[in-house]
């Protein structure tokens, strides 16, 4: 093919949502039209069934339906208490709603930096981390780590780490759900787990929602009040300051059916990144995970040394294939957390990631000849 015939072929989507509705289509009006039916739009059954559904699968004890991830976050640490004067750690290299929760309660976050490898927070920063907080007059009281990209992160030494500095793990799955670590699903390492189900997410509903994993009854009772307005023995009884945050009931029956082939979906995303690295991995740094790891591949984020990133960017671009960048701007050099302390030492690993890091697209309906088009131009851009 000429430069002028490439230049002219059909603009692929980063995520192809469309493909998975016109997979879905049928099955989905008739689960929301069955919604419409009964009219129980806040929290009902849907949303008690998906809430077993989900709780099975992912092997947690109990699965609260919430509005947003963001919400998931928030609803955990309101029903700890965390707030003014806490100190809640997490990685700079994540989306601003990590930071944002601790944000909303009145915590501080404060930054920890990175693996390398796997772009998930550094166990053996964390103890500088609560340091750090120490010395700022804050009272650490959570970690947040967040399994970035379908990742899980190393859970075992973080539980370690944060059993030593006595916190509590909050977490952050909102791009990880249904994926394993040590052969163990998400939802339940930690006190809790956050997960999202914005559409993008892999998997995704057709709005906002959420929702929060724990194996402790006390936690699951608290936040079951917190996301009806703190909701005591009835509804006209408010025992606690809460929010509105349930998940709503058409979300909830749309979630049913597209988790019925989650677990294909989630072989597919393992299929096209197994591609894409065989394809890429001698002319950039492919994601590897490490062994008795399953990632859900919400991003497929390849490496490329500095300053070759945009020149990668603007080729693609020109052919119709996008990219994006997760995370140019780490927390910690954005205006709204900026303030926040870091951890001594620095962070490092994130400074780096965040001028290497690009994002090519990955959904579960990538199709080789696609796929193909994307790598080839890949190759051209970088000169192989
Ligand atoms: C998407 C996301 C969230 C927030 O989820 P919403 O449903 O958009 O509120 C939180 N943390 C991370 C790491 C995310 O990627």
């Amino acid at each position: 093919m000429n430069q002028h015939a490439r230049l002219k072929q059909p603009p692929i989507p980063f995520i192809d949502l469309a493909a998975q509705r016109r997979r879905l289509g049928g099955a989905i009006d008739a689960a929301i039209a069955r919604v419409m039916a009964h009219c129980q739009f806040i929290l009902g059954p849907e949303v008690r069934e998906l809430e077993a559904k989900l709780a099975a699968f992912s092997g947690a004890r109990h699965c609260i339906g919430v509005a947003s991830g963001t919400d998931a976050l928030v609803l955990v640490l309101m029903a700890r208490g965390v707030g003014r004067g806490d100190a809640v750690l997490m990685p700079s290299f994540t989306y601003c709603a990590t930071a944002e929760a601790a944000a909303l309660v009145g915590a501080t976050p404060v930054f920890v930096d990175v693996e390398d490898a796997t772009f998930n927070i550094d166990a053996r920063n964390i103890a500088r981390a609560v340091a750090a907080a120490k010395q700022r007059g804050l009272k650490p009281k959570a970690v947040i780590p967040v399994d970035l990209f379908g990742l899980a992160v190393d859970h075992d030494p973080v539980r370690a780490a944060a059993d030593a500095a006595k916190l509590f793990v909050l977490d952050d799955a909102a791009q990880a759900f249904g994926a394993s670590y040590r052969e163990r699903k998400l939802g339940s390492f930690g006190l809790a787990t956050a997960v999202s189900f914005f559409p993008a997410k892999p998997l995704g509903c057709y709005g906002d929602g959420g929702a929060i994993f724990t194996d402790d009854d006390g936690l699951a009772a608290l936040v079951k009040s917190l996301r009806v307005h703190g909701e005591g023995v009835d509804r006209f009884d408010h025992a606690r300051v809460g929010m509105t945050g349930r998940l709503d009931t058409i979300q909830a029956a749309v979630l049913l059916e597209k988790l019925k082939i989650f677990p294909e979906e989630i072989e597919a995303r393992e299929r096209i990144a197994a591609r894409y690295s065989a394809a890429l991995a001698d002319i950039a740094i492919v994601p590897r995970p490490p062994a008795g790891y399953r990632s859900v591949w919400a991003q497929y984020t390849i490496r490329l040394t500095s300053g070759r990133r945009g020149p990668l960017a603007e080729a693609l671009k020109a052919e119709g294939i996008p990219t994006a960048v997760y995370y140019a701007k780490p927390l910690h050099r954005q205006p709204a957390y900026g303030d926040c302390p870091v951890a001594e030492g620095g962070l490092p690993v994130t400074e780096r990631l965040a001028h290497e890091v690009i994002s090519l697209p990955m959904h579960a309906y990538l199709d080789a000849p696609t796929q193909d088009r994307i790598v080839a131009a890949v190759r051209r851009a970088l000169g192989r």
